[in-house]
């Protein structure tokens, strides 16, 4: 089975990173919750925010995010049975640093696709996705009345615990949760 997987708040603990680097860059101080874009800019307003992405993800502050829980390991299991894929919505150069992070974490992975900050969905059926594991709800609701067959998996986090989810999508609270999914998935395709 194809697995398309994001890579931000899903493998690697983006808002971790955030939280750290606004605190230590300007004395803001981020949550989990309000680290994303919406939470974030009554904080810091707009231009430090997009000056925190750039830095974050474009450099190799990248390389040193934490895991998300659980994460390295079920990427490992799943690598042993399915074909994985890194859709990111990152830039080109700011992919390569996610790369850099899996050969830190000795994980390899069939492709990584950058969309450039494009929506994912084209990607994952050019690559035959049969499921995507992503953070955001943004993302996923890209899917809706589009042509595809890719199954949708939203990990539940802090700050899209609020957001609006479609009915069919697979709310998962965690890796063992997704990867129980995707050996359902694999049953039924
Ligand atoms: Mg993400």
């Amino acid at each position: 089975m194809n697995i398309a997987l994001d890579f931000d708040g899903t493998i690697a603990d983006a808002a971790g990173a955030k939280i750290r680097y606004a605190k230590e860059r300007w004395n803001i101080e981020l949550t989990y919750a309000t680290s994303m874009r919406p939470g974030a800019l009554p904080l810091m307003g707009e231009e430090r925010y997009e000056q925190m992405l750039r830095d974050v993800f474009g450099s190799p502050m990248s390389v040193e995010m934490e895991p998300m829980p659980g994460a390295v390991e079920s990427l490992r299991r799943l690598a042993s049975d399915h074909d994985l894929h890194i859709v990111t919505a990152r830039f080109d150069h700011e992919g390569e640093f996610a790369m850099q992070w899996l050969e830190k974490h000795g994980l390899s992975v069939r492709s990584l696709t950058a969309t450039n900050r494009g929506a994912k969905v084209d990607h994952c059926v050019a690559l035959n996705a049969s499921v995507l594991f992503e953070d955001s709800v943004g993302e996923l609701a890209h899917f809706a009345n589009q042509e595809h067959t890719v199954a949708m998996a939203l990990l539940e986090t802090p700050y899209n615990q609020l957001e609006q989810r479609a009915e069919d999508w697979h709310v998962v609270p965690d890796w063992t949760a997704f990867e129980a999914l995707v050996g359902r998935l694999a049953h039924t395709t």
